[in-house]
């Protein structure tokens, strides 16, 4: 009997098109959220990682971290030196 369990359960968050850097086609995409979940009686009840995002190409099936269709990470939201007089 399986009570607890781990989930990965894609949450659609946007389609559209976009170059396919795998398959080289613009075609379109489907952008999905994953999640990992200790799951209980299948409920997800305790997320054990931050979330990740995939873009899953329609054309060639395959999913690309969503960092490597946008070209760089955007983890330079913040930025310490724009600091400007008041
Ligand atoms: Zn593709």
């Amino acid at each position: 009997m399986l009570i607890f369990g781990w989930g990965n359960r894609p949450k659609f968050v946007a389609s559209g098109s976009f170059p396919c850097p795998v398959c080289k086609t613009n075609t379109n995409y489907i952008h999905l959220r994953h999640r990992r979940w200790i799951t209980f009686f299948f409920i997800p009840v305790i997320p054990l990682s931050k979330p990740f995002d995939t873009v899953a190409c329609q054309k060639c099936q395959s999913s690309i971290p969503i960092v490597a269709v946008h070209g760089d990470p955007v983890s330079n939201a913040v930025a310490p030196d724009c600091r400007g007089p008041h």
